[in-house]
């Protein structure tokens, strides 16, 4: 090949190159690399869930704290996808194919009680029921999701961010109560096991569900409304999220988890050594038993 082919192709070539590499990024680039983040609206409109103290439902409080969670994912640099947004969901597997191609999955609700620790009130000209003394946010994670390690991992890594952001962990649901008695995967950061929970089980992806607060406690749900406090929560779960994932990213978490070789070591020990709560539920999802379970959001400082 005569010397200006060569020349005149390796020009072409570079050219070629500069403008592969203009086209990837930086948002191809940074694209490819974001995990996927699967925000999940817990209930329907057909199934609201609980009721909060001043007769709002927990669907509503929902939508709000996904599009919060929403935007504060995508600050992250990690990718969101807000799964049930409309409220038409037909089953909680549904919510789990749509989300088939996320890196990660969680499902956003908010807390009541069992209906024992319930009382009348009037609010607004409504008969309505409140509790007392029940606040916090809880994390579950099933020992039956396909990735019970990374589950474990990734909701430490929120509990602990949300804790930092002056939001406390409920012991509610650890406690001796019918229907509650769900075993602490991590006390500290505010973490049960609840195994047969259908859309943690269900999801393709390690999975978490977040209770952010007891709206049936009228303090917390006064909290609990305010946009400022829904963003710190979203703020707290998405820098959670985004140190779990960037943490794992170089890795096959999933196939570690599976195979318990080494991904998260001391997580896959305290799932095989912790005791196996008493779940007195069935495979619902948490608000569809009767009147919710209650976990709370204790909040030291942050916005008031
Ligand atoms: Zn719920």
């Amino acid at each position: 090949m005569p010397e200006t082919r060569v020349r005149a192709c390796g020009i072409t070539m570079l050219w070629g190159l500069l403008l592969l590499a203009t086209s990837l990024s930086p948002a191809a680039a940074a694209g490819r690399k974001s995990p996927l983040v699967a925000v999940d609206v817990g209930h329907s409109l057909a199934q609201p869930g609980a009721t909060s103290a001043r007769g709002a439902t927990e669907f509503s409080f929902n939508v709000q704290l996904a599009l919060a969670m929403q935007k504060a994912i995508e600050r992250e640099r990690l990718k969101s996808l807000v799964v049930n947004l409309d409220g038409r969901a037909s089953s909680l597997i549904e919510r789990t194919q749509k989300a088939k191609h996320a890196k990660f999955f969680l499902s956003v609700h908010h807390d009541s009680v069992q209906p024992q620790f319930l009382k009348d009130w009037e609010w607004g000209g409504r008969k309505l029921s409140r509790s007392e003394g029940f606040r916090g946010f809880s994390l579950f994670v099933s020992r039956s999701n396909p990735f019970p390690a990374d589950s474990l991992a990734c909701a430490s890594t929120v509990g602990r961010a949300l804790k930092r952001a002056g939001f406390f962990p409920s012991q509610y649901h650890a406690q001796q109560i019918l229907g509650e008695q769900k075993a602490f995967a991590d006390k500290e950061n505010g973490v049960h096991f609840y195994d047969g929970l259908a859309v943690l089980r269900a999801s393709r992806s390690p999975a978490v569900l977040l209770e952010a607060g007891v709206i049936t406690d009228r303090d917390e749900e006064s909290e609990l409304a305010k946009p400022k406090v829904k963003k710190a929560i979203a703020v707290a779960v998405a820098r959670g999220l985004r140190r779990c994932l960037r943490r794992g990213r170089h890795r096959q978490p999933n196939l570690a988890a599976k195979t318990g070789k080494g991904a998260w070591p001391a997580m896959e020990r305290r799932i095989a050594t912790a005791p196996r709560g008493v779940e007195g539920l069935p495979a619902l999802e948490l608000a569809a038993a009767p009147a919710g379970q209650g976990s709370g959001r204790v909040r030291r400082h942050g916005p008031r």
